[in-house]
């Protein structure tokens, strides 16, 4: 039987599965397992060299029992409406599990970012805001940066919403540049959101962080703060990070059996997480294929880049030193990739509470928008902290208490958060 790598398909799976173990009405799982709303549009953008190119952009919007639905827009060429539905179906699992009073959505245009110049960019980011703006808000649906997105689209998006509507709006989006409504420490905070996540399992698994090293998949904005933290937080070493290198047009890794220096990585890092690999040769780096990240021996392995990463396959070539797989990336592990992770007994942070962080800062944004009045690093990132410790304790104690695995405790956290939000508002 072939493997399934179509990210909807994946999420509807993981949830089938968990509304069986929780005998879930078949009514609300038929609700729950679909969208409430999906938008596919066009966006014709004035190219510089006088053409006129359409782009498709998308929003979904899962579910709002619980609040405004709030979700990433991601600019990839291999962009289509199933990828945009997964990714809006876990952003509901994830504000619930990090006990955020949001729902979950998702947009996305099917293009290259790296293709466009600066104008066209500007045109096409404010093209897919005058398409969908009817359906956005602050308390409606607020848009994010994802892939291939950069907080200064984000601020041409908030822009372009609030000339629309005649009125300075800065809490429609978030992932604005600080000083444009921003928040301190939203960059930073998914990646450091995955390290509380792996330090915390590191405190249940008895584990020794300054002892243990780390091999990530991707150097974007997540897999960079979760090097860092890595490295700074935990005291551990990164033994390789991969990335897309977009003059070879193929997946490169760089390692060292030392450790990388992750700042200088960083430095030599282009906004779209592709790596100089002279500079990294210079420094006494190894590069060599994309798919050495997963055979690193290392204890901690963490996908950052795109989906179904871990498969049937690749999984098979995982090193019998890994003790956990914090999920950086949203849906980096196909179901049959999940079998092989439990064969080899491997503790899995699963994607929508490892890489809640972002989402929660982003939340955090919106509260100091609403409120005109903006907190300092240490406060943003002392306040994710606590609420990635609470949400990771909270998982981990229904996978204790009822025997399952990490995934599916999650799942049973957030689905019946979102079931009792339902019930609440009479929807049920
Ligand atoms: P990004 O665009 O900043 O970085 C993506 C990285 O992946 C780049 O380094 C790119 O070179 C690399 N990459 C692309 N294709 C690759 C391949 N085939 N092999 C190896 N590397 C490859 O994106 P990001 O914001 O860091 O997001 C990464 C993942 O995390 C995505 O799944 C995203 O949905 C998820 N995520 C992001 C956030 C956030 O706040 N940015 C929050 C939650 C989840």
């Amino acid at each position: 039987m072939s493997e399934t790598t179509n990210a909807f398909s994946i999420a509807q799976a993981q949830f089938d599965n968990v509304a069986k173990q929780l005998h879930l009405d078949s009514d609300v799982a038929e609700q729950l397992r679909w969208p409430r709303r999906e938008f596919k549009f066009q966006i014709p953008v004035r190219m510089d060299d006088g053409s006129q190119k359409v782009f498709f952009g998308y929003r979904v919007q899962h579910n709002d029992s619980r609040g405004p639905t709030k979700g990433g827009i991601r600019f990839h060429q291999s962009e289509t409406m199933d990828t945009v539905r997964a990714l809006a179906m876990w952003m509901t699992w994830k504000c619930a599990v990090a006990d955020i009073p949001l729902g979950g959505a998702k947009g996305g245009v099917a293009v290259d970012s790296a293709s466009l110049s600066l104008k066209e960019k500007e045109q096409l980011c404010r093209g897919w805001v005058g398409q969908i703006h009817h359906n956005l808000g602050p308390r409606v649906d607020v848009p994010a940066p994802d892939v291939g997105t950069t907080p200064q689209m984000m601020g041409w998006m908030m822009d372009e919403y609030s000339r629309l509507v005649g009125q300075y709006t800065p809490g429609v989006i978030t992932g604005k540049p600080v000083g444009g409504g921003g928040s301190k420490g939203r960059k930073e905070a998914t990646g450091y959101g995955v390290i509380y996540n792996v330090r915390e399992a590191m405190k249940h698994l008895k584990m020794d962080p300054s002892k243990t090293s780390a091999s990530i998949q991707g150097f974007g904005n997540v897999a960079q703060f979760a090097g860092l933290g890595f490295t700074q937080i935990l005291g551990g070493k990164v033994l390789c990070v991969s990335y897309w290198d977009r003059e070879e047009k193929a997946s490169l890794s760089v390692s060292s059996k030392k450790g990388l220096d992750i700042a200088f990585l960083q430095n030599i890092t282009d906004e779209y997480g592709s790596i100089n690999k002279a500079k990294a040769q210079e420094a006494g780096y190894t590069i060599s294929g994309g798919d050495d990240w997963i055979s690193q021996d290392a204890e901690v392995l963490i996908p950052a880049a795109l989906e179904g990463q871990i498969n049937a396959d690749s999984g098979k070539k995982i090193s019998d030193t890994v003790k956990i797989v914090a999920e950086g990336a949203n849906g980096p592990t196909t179901l049959e990739g999940d079998e092989e992770l439990e064969k080899r007994n491997i503790f899995v942070i699963p994607d929508f509470l490892c890489n809640s962080g972002g989402v929660t800062v982003s939340y955090f944004e919106g509260v100091q928008n609403d409120m005109n009045y903006y907190w300092s690093q240490e406060e943003v990132i002392q306040r994710l902290d606590m609420k990635m410790t609470e949400a990771f304790g909270k998982v981990l104690k229904m996978s204790v208490g009822e025997k399952v695995k990490m995934r599916d405790a999650a799942y049973m956290v957030a689905i019946g958060s979102v079931v009792e939000a339902m019930q609440l508002r009479g929807w049920l």
